[in-house]
């Protein structure tokens, strides 16, 4: 009962509280970055990560680095439940199981979770985590991972037919297309702006539930892509949590894009309260011009 009180009292202050005081003063939502095994450079790509979210002055944000390859995992367990929003760097070993229940319980009980590039490559035989990022990359998935999800006359289109989940061309700056517009992430964002060199990721499959496709892009042939129009900017419900995966960011060439770094922060607070309070940056790239920051 006295539990019960204190919580809507808590509620109510925290409402009052948020409403009266200007932002800078209101109490930071709390993010973990999550990184160590990476086939790609996290030394160098968590770094901005972490700055783009401090940069919106919206986050704390702590980063905890998982052993080495090869090394025990065993008392790897972070504490998601700490935090209003959890971002993956990560795709190495599997997780011992009590920390894999943990995030998915997070999740399921109302956690924001935001997937970045190659973290859409780990955990192919953990059905949960496959659930919570909707489609993912290598590790051998197939069609029984699930469908491919493509956008054709601006319709998303489920494609069950065989073969190996996830692929890039060459990297090339490319244009992404808004499907979605009225998404807080998106909203107010270019219809279409070009991105900076990178992986332009596609036929990844998974169970794409309660998916819902912000952008995508055409993976031209020309540069060894699929000829079909993928999935790149996504969001997923998971149980009462919100994920945000892009599968945008390869290196940070491509995070230093002003549309990497702008969805991404977007996508974070989204994750972690359902809204967007961030306005669109001034230097957002348009639909003829790359716009990058130092
Ligand atoms: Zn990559």
């Amino acid at each position: 009962m006295f539990n019960t009180s204190f919580r809507l009292l808590a509620l109510i202050a925290a409402l009052v509280f948020g409403a009266l005081t200007p932002a800078a003063d209101r109490p930071k939502l709390k993010a973990l970055i999550i990184d160590g095994q990476n086939n790609h450079n996290w030394k160098s790509t968590t770094p901005l990560l972490k700055k783009y979210l401090d940069e919106t002055g919206l986050f704390d944000v702590e980063v905890v680095t998982s052993p080495p390859e090869r090394q025990d995992l065993s008392k790897f367990r972070p504490q998601f439940a700490a935090h209003q929003v959890v971002v993956s760097n990560y795709n190495g070993a599997t997780w011992p199981a009590e920390t894999r229940n943990d995030l998915s319980e997070f999740v399921r009980g109302g956690g924001g979770f935001v997937v970045v590039h190659a973290a859409d490559n780990a955990f192919a035989d953990w059905p949960e985590y496959n659930e919570m990022i909707g489609l993912g990359g290598w590790g051998n998935r197939t069609e029984k991972n699930g469908p491919y999800v493509r956008v054709r006359d601006g319709q998303v289109v489920r494609d069950t037919s065989p073969g190996r989940g996830g692929s890039h061309g060459e990297r090339h700056p490319f244009l992404v297309e808004t499907l979605t517009s009225g998404h807080p992430i998106t909203s107010g964002l270019p219809a279409k702006w070009m991105h900076e060199k990178d992986e332009l990721y596609d036929r990844l499959r998974g169970p794409a539930r309660n998916l819902t496709v912000l952008a995508y892009a055409y993976s031209d042939p020309k540069q060894k892509g699929s000829g079909e129009r993928e999935p790149l900017l996504m969001t997923i419900a998971f149980g009462e949590g919100r994920v945000f995966h892009t599968t945008l960011g390869h290196d940070t060439v491509a995070m230093k894009c002003v549309g990497f770094i702008a969805t991404y922060q977007r996508g974070c607070e989204w994750a972690a309260t359902g809204k967007v309070t961030q306005p669109v940056p001034a230097d957002f790239p348009t639909a003829d011009k790359v716009s990058s920051r130092p």
